[in-house]
């Protein structure tokens, strides 16, 4: 049983509790170790992100309680990137990177916000392509191949979001399996951690992790090093589907590891 998390978001960005809430409620549930990744900051669009004025202090009270509850879980200080937020500090232990936004022209276009919103961007800015987007989404995913600064990669097909309920926005046409697997290979190479993430999960919007099943069978093939992460914005879910995930990562002989 997995009993650590590094994807964890508090209210310094769009979580519920406090990242001193996050961190006691993982020590009721055993974990020895937690990591809180609340989101980079973004100019375009701040009402979910961490703001730029509360960064610092986001960093000390972080460390503050790394410290405090020392003797009974490790406290690991970490942050969400996105392709397009301020670029990682030297003070995090860890970053993730996630693809939130693509852009275009000078628009940026939320991908994990509601179906609508993706369904009217495909329509509008892609000519009802999809896959045209997936190429753009999984470009910027493989881009963190090359930052030494990102050692897990972030909910790998977040685009796939709403495609549990109503007809899917993707499909596996060759050109989007194209577009995974060339980013996949990228990461792979550049020895990442893929994140099997259960956040849609405790947010009702899927009933299995991402990445998809048929992804996780070429990472197992290939394989990929992969973590756990619920993406929780509340501390009651902290652990959500780990055993579901777990047993998934068994299925495709993909390698569980601890990130410290
Ligand atoms: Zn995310
Ligand atoms: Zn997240």
């Amino acid at each position: 049983m997995i009993r650590y998390n590094y994807h964890t978001h508090t209210n310094f960005s769009d979580g519920k509790n406090s990242p001193e809430e996050v961190i006691q409620a993982a020590i009721n549930l055993g974990f020895t170790s937690i990591g809180i990744s609340d989101h980079a900051y973004t100019d375009f669009c701040t009402h979910w992100v961490t703001p730029r004025s509360r960064m610092d202090e986001y960093i000390e009270v972080l460390y503050q309680l790394k410290e405090n509850y020392a003797d009974k879980i490790n406290v690991f200080v970490g942050i969400e990137q996105d392709a397009f937020s301020d670029p990682v500090s030297e003070k995090f232990e860890y970053a993730i990177g996630s693809v939130h936004w693509v852009k275009k022209g000078e628009k940026y276009i939320a991908l994990d916000a509601n179906r609508e919103t993706l369904e009217h961007a495909i329509e509008t800015y892609y000519d009802g392509d999809a896959d045209a987007l997936a190429e753009e989404y999984f470009a910027l995913v493989a881009s963190y191949a090359a930052d030494p600064k990102i050692s897990i990669v972030g909910h790998f097909d977040l685009i796939t979001k709403f495609d549990e309920k109503g007809t899917p926005l993707f499909r596996p046409t060759p050109r989007y399996t194209a577009a995974w697997q060339a980013a996949a290979k990228k990461l792979l190479d550049a020895g990442k951690i893929f994140e099997i993430n259960t956040g849609a999960i405790s947010r009702g919007h899927r009933t299995t992790p991402y990445p998809s099943e048929e992804i996780l069978a070429f990472l197992g093939e290939h394989g990929a090093k992969a973590i756990l992460g619920s993406d929780s914005h509340s501390a009651d879910t902290l652990d959500c589907a780990f055993l579901q995930a777990e047993e998934l990562a068994k299925k495709y002989g993909i390698l569980l590891v601890d990130l410290f």
